[in-house]
């Protein structure tokens, strides 16, 4: 069989109708209007589509720029380059503006929206990342529409995202979302910068970010807005290995009236991304990979047996553990005769495990004095050892 017989990949709308959970970002140049006020029709629009994607059963997240293009003015800061810390103030004051936009454009489709301030660390760092995991599925599985900025106000210079792009991208990482759309001010990824070349032609398809995809993002500034093509292809490269497509679409043309998702289902031009593996089998192989696993849980044969079929490990089928862990660290998991029988990350610390180890999941918030999880490792965070 030769490689060529692989699936014709799909169309963006054929990409968007697959996708179960999709991450949206927006940039500040299409929800924010020149002097600053929010422009409702486009979120207007753009609510109408989260709607229909959600009655479909999709879910969504929401990336959202614009803090600072529309707080500035109401501390005079508008019409000249801010520094850095004058950004900090007008972010403080446009979240507030910008998150009470889309509670009322989202309201008018009886949606609940839920605001999520992240920085890098919090995406980096494992304990923060399981948490704000932990966050948004409770928000998902209620029904509400989170909507996520980078914490502007306090994130200093150095450890910044400064762009939206990346951050999505590590929100649909975060998430396991298996799409994300960067909605922009151009349709997509070109040979050479379409506003100065005539002969630059679109990409509509991207599969792997090889030197020739860095050079097109690096040589012509193509897009229009703060984070450029650069930080666009740096959020293909993040989105990518976690196994998420991504599409950059434009997000508005002008006197349109769909939305913008509704513009890509109607055929719209984007460069599509597509990643070889799907985003839990990414996760899966992440946690696999994990360097040094802290400790070991040990399990009854009937837990394993539990496991091998799909389960998660409850505390009911815990032995007793060795070494010393926190919540979310790696760990191995074996019976008592040292058959590894998979690998995952605790929802519980050591010294907590060994306290409920043997008990019911309705008995841990009396035992521990808090109400965690009822899975010491869920299933989605773990990883079955193929038996030898
Ligand atoms: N977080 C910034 C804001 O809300 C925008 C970053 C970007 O332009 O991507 O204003």
């Amino acid at each position: 069989m030769s490689a060529a017989t692989r699936d014709p990949p799909p169309t963006p709308a054929q990409a968007l109708a697959a996708a179960r959970r999709l991450v949206v970002k927006i940039g500040s140049g299409l929800l924010a209007a020149e002097n600053g006020e929010v422009r409702r029709p486009w979120l207007d629009a753009l609510a109408d589509d989260v709607a229909r994607f959600r009655s479909r059963g999709q879910e969504v997240i929401l990336v959202s720029s614009g803090a600072i293009a529309v707080g500035r003015r109401h501390l005079g800061l508008a019409g000249r380059r801010l520094r850095l810390e004058e950004k900090q103030a007008a972010a403080a004051t446009g979240q507030i503006r910008l998150a009470h936009a889309y509670q009322d454009a989202l309201a008018r489709h009886g949606i609940t929206v839920a605001q999520i301030l992240l920085t890098q660390e919090d995406t980096e760092e494992r304990r923060r990342h399981l948490n704000g995991r932990a966050t948004f599925a409770q928000l998902l599985a209620l029904g509400a529409v989170p909507v996520v900025n980078e914490n502007d106000t306090i994130a200093t210079a150095e450890i910044r995202f400064g762009d939206n792009d990346r951050l999505a991208a590590r929100v649909a990482q975060m998430t396991s979302a298996d799409m994300l759309v960067l909605l922009s001010d151009i349709d997509g990824l070109y040979t050479a910068d379409p506003r100065h070349d005539p002969s630059a032609r679109h990409i509509p398809l991207v599969r792997e970010i090889g030197p020739e995809i860095e050079t097109m993002a690096g040589d012509a500034p193509l897009g229009y807005s703060s984070g450029g093509m650069v930080t666009k292809i740096a959020a293909a490269r993040i989105a990518m290995s976690a196994g998420c497509r991504m599409l950059i679409a434009k997000g508005k043309d002008d006197g349109a009236a769909p939305g913008p998702l509704a513009a890509i289902e109607a055929g719209a031009r984007a460069t599509l991304f597509l990643p070889r593996g799907e985003p839990r089998s990414a996760r899966k192989a992440w946690i696999a990979g994990a360097v040094n696993p802290s400790g070991v849980v040990i399990v009854d044969d009937g837990a394993a047996r539990a496991l091998q079929r799909g389960t998660s490990l409850l505390p009911a089928g815990v032995i007793e553990v060795e070494g010393i862990f926190e919540r979310g660290d790696a760990v191995i998991i074996r019976t008592r005769s040292s058959v590894e029988v998979g690998r995952g990350l605790s929802a519980y610390s050591s010294t907590d495990i060994r306290r409920i180890a043997g008990h019911k999941s309705g008995e841990i918030a009396e035992i521990l004095g808090y109400r965690g999880r009822d899975e010491i490792i869920h299933r989605d965070d773990l990883v079955v050892t193929e038996p030898r």
